[in-house]
């Protein structure tokens, strides 16, 4: 049984108020959804804030990038150690938006993985298709090329430390979700693929759904068979929805 993860994503929003304001709207929720494991990426510079806020509440946390590199002349750059120093437990790597806006090749995202996991921080790895390449039926292919770069660098053993993030390009912050039947697909076909190659990896490896998650379509969600949880954006700026959202997932 793998447990059930339920991680926000908060890309470039907050401020010192509204971080104190939702993090301490998402003890309760998370406290009381004992089965699930809640987690949370603010904007790095709210790392020190969160890590005081949540104290020993059940919230884990992590960063939505990291450097490939652990220090030095990298202006701008975020070390995997300095995160963990903050008290992070995970880091995305790969979202669609740092592909698309910073040119993050599936190269540079398996460097981004490997440096993440070597300092002992458990990579959220994003995957997913554009629109284009979802109408024309290249969904699968594109799933195989973005996980295969990092198995290619790291080993597939590497993804038993690791969280996978399947999310469709085209459903991130459009409001345009994929359906319960439609992503769970996916998954099914990301586990066997990995199960081809290691079955235990594959049995472990929780894979979560990404793109428009709402506390209404949640729950429908989580009772397909391998989609193990959610990474949230929108909605996980929001406690009451995104405490909702954890609810679902217990
Ligand atoms: C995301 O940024 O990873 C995401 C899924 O965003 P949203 O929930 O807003 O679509």
């Amino acid at each position: 049984m793998r447990t059930p993860l339920v991680m926000g994503n908060w890309k470039l929003n907050g401020t010192k108020d509204s971080v104190t304001a939702l993090v301490n709207g998402l003890i309760e929720p998370a406290k009381a959804a004992t089965g699930v494991q809640t987690a949370i990426c603010p904007p790095v510079v709210f790392l020190g804030q969160v890590e005081a806020l949540v104290g020993d509440a059940p919230i884990a946390y992590g960063a939505q990038d990291a450097s490939i590199n652990t220090s030095g002349a990298f202006t701008g750059e975020n070390s995997p150690v300095m995160l963990k120093e903050f008290g992070c437990t995970y880091s995305l790597v790969g979202h669609s938006e740092r592909r698309q806006y910073h040119n993050e090749t599936d190269e540079v995202v398996a460097a981004k993985f490997k440096a993440i996991q070597e300092n002992g921080l458990v990579p959220v790895l994003c995957i997913g298709e554009t629109l284009e390449e979802n109408e024309a039926g290249k969904t699968a292919a594109v799933v195989e090329t973005q996980l295969k770069a990092v198995i290619d660098l790291c080993g597939v053993e590497a993804l038993e430390n690791a969280v996978i993030a399947y999310e469709p390009v085209w459903a991130i912050g459009t409001g345009k979700s994929a359906t319960s039947e439609q992503a769970q697909a996916v998954h099914a076909h990301i586990r066997g693929w990995l199960a081809a190659q290691n079955a235990s990896v594959a049995e472990k490896v929780q894979i979560l759904y990404g793109g428009s998650v709402k506390a209404a379509t949640a729950k429908e969600l989580f009772s397909q068979a391998d989609i193990d949880g959610a990474l949230v954006g929108g909605a996980s700026l929001l406690a009451d929805e995104f405490g909702a959202i954890i609810a679902a997932a217990n």
